[in-house]
């Protein structure tokens, strides 16, 4: 039998405030993810009153359905990066990936977070002789701006690795780890709440409007007042509570599937490196093994815009079975799926505008990001004339085409469709030059 919710809320518990939430606060938080709860934390510590209220049940969003994969990185390359912003911020923006990554880390370790951190390291596999060649030429430049720990994995080493012979080579980034992302956000959670932060589900705001001492936020039946708000809904932002924000940052559906448990020996030796892997292919997978060791969890997006997780399952499991035709028939018992919201300069950004704040657009890059780009914009609400990271120099742009609903996604998807094709021809002339 397959569960269509994510396998991460399996067993875990579910923080409730049945209070009714106060009428004023220091500073509303909007969205009770990781980037609304590091926020909150942060803004507390400085000795704030804060409210965090999430519409739905909290952790809600995509921070407990992610395939818990901790990385830096984002999907702007350095050349592309130096095009748009100058050599400055394109070594600062491959610094601040780093930086994210330290930080989420730390703050796991540091909080003795039980989320079952464990330092697997993530192998991005080449689908392409084309993509290693890219890649591959990628991490030199990145490591001249400032070194960290990748390097090349040949085609001939994959079997270390993965028991697929898919792929042309990969990238190794040891550094990289993965966690159980709703044990996860539940530790955040619990340091927010002891540092005094009110958290709130099932309080979906209608509106924030300004008022001579800063802003009002409609609840159900209920306003609270407050000099600051921040809005950290990310792919799940609504255009009723922000046109501004929804016309600029696009949700994009992910989908995961979970496997009946299959062993740790059949797991190790499909996934002998016990790494999350990232597949550099334009509709991508991403896979692991889960936390115990005996099932495997692969993501893929099975479309771009939103189906349910019934309509993506023979999807995924198809990808699952084109890289383990071992588990063509295995048993799915979970199926999920959820948003991640896409900037239209493909990086994250934290902002401010007509006063109320925001950090959002990771791309689907935020189990690491999130958190950290939640601490700076706390930072910033804190101190608005000091700038405490690069992110606020990418701001959130705007395309014509996208007023807040992505009805384009069907337009985009022939294009992901036709850019996997012309891969697949150099895939197909490099197999044949193999004799695969
Ligand atoms: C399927 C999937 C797989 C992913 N895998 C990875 C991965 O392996 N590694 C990685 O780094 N990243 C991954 N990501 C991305 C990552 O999960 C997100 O970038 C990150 O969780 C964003 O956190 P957030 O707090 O900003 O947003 P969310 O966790 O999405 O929280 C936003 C919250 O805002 C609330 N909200 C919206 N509107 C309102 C309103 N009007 N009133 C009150 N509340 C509101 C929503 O209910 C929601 O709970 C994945 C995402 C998805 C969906």
């Amino acid at each position: 039998m397959t569960y269509f919710t994510s396998y991460w809320w399996q067993d875990q518990p579910q923080y409730r405030n049945t209070e009714a939430p106060p009428t004023k606060a220091d500073c509303v938080v909007v969205g009770a993810g990781f980037t609304g709860l590091s926020a909150a934390l942060t803004l507390a510590q400085a000795g704030r009153k804060v409210v965090v209220l999430d519409g739905e049940a909290i952790g809600f969003g995509a921070s407990t359905r992610n395939g818990g994969m901790l990385g830096s990185g984002h999907k702007v390359s350095v050349a592309d990066a130096k095009k748009h912003y100058g050599p400055d911020i394109a070594s600062r923006l491959h610094k601040e990936a780093n930086a994210s990554l330290a930080y989420t880390k730390s703050l796991i370790v540091d909080h003795n977070l039980d989320c079952d951190l464990q330092y697997c390291g993530r192998l991005r596999t080449a689908w392409t002789p084309q993509d290693f060649s890219a890649m591959s030429e990628a991490n030199a430049g990145l490591q001249i701006i400032e070194p960290f720990a990748a390097r090349m994995v040949q085609a001939h080493e994959m079997a270390q690795h993965i028991d697929t012979d898919l792929y042309f080579g990969g990238l190794m980034y040891q550094s990289h780890a993965s966690v159980q992302p709703k044990k996860l956000h539940y530790g955040l959670l619990q340091l927010a709440l002891q540092a005094g932060v009110q958290v709130f589900g099932d309080q979906k705001v209608q509106s924030v409007k300004p008022t001579k001492s800063g802003f009002c936020i409609s609840i159900k039946g209920q306003d609270i007042h407050c000099q600051q708000v921040l809005m950290a809904t990310n792919g799940y932002t609504q255009a009723k509570v922000s046109k501004f924000l929804a016309q600029r940052v696009m949700p994009v559906p992910s989908f995961i599937i979970v496997t009946e448990e299959l062993g740790a020996a059949v797991v190790q030796a499909l996934l002998p490196g016990g790494h999350c892997m990232v597949e550099t292919r334009q509709r991508f997978c991403y896979y692991r093994a889960t936390p115990c060791g005996k099932r495997i969890m692969l993501g893929s997006r099975a479309a771009l815009h939103a189906i349910t997780p019934e309509q993506a399952l023979p999807t995924l499991k198809a990808k699952l079975a084109e890289i383990f035709p071992s588990l063509k028939d295995t048993p799915i018992s979970h199926c999920w799926t959820g948003f991640t919201g896409f900037s239209f300069s493909k990086l994250p950004s934290i902002g401010c505008h007509n006063g109320i704040y925001h950090a959002m657009g990771y791309c689907g890059n935020g189990v690491a990001m999130a958190p950290y780009l939640g601490h700076k914009a706390a930072l910033k609400m804190l101190q608005p004339q000091q700038q405490h990271s690069v992110f606020e120099q990418t701001p959130l742009q705007r395309r014509f085409y996208h007023h807040g609903s992505p009805w384009y996604m069907p337009v985009a998807s022939a294009w992901y469709r036709f850019m996997d094709w012309r891969d697949n021809r150099q895939r197909n002339k490099a197999l044949r030059q193999l004799d695969r």
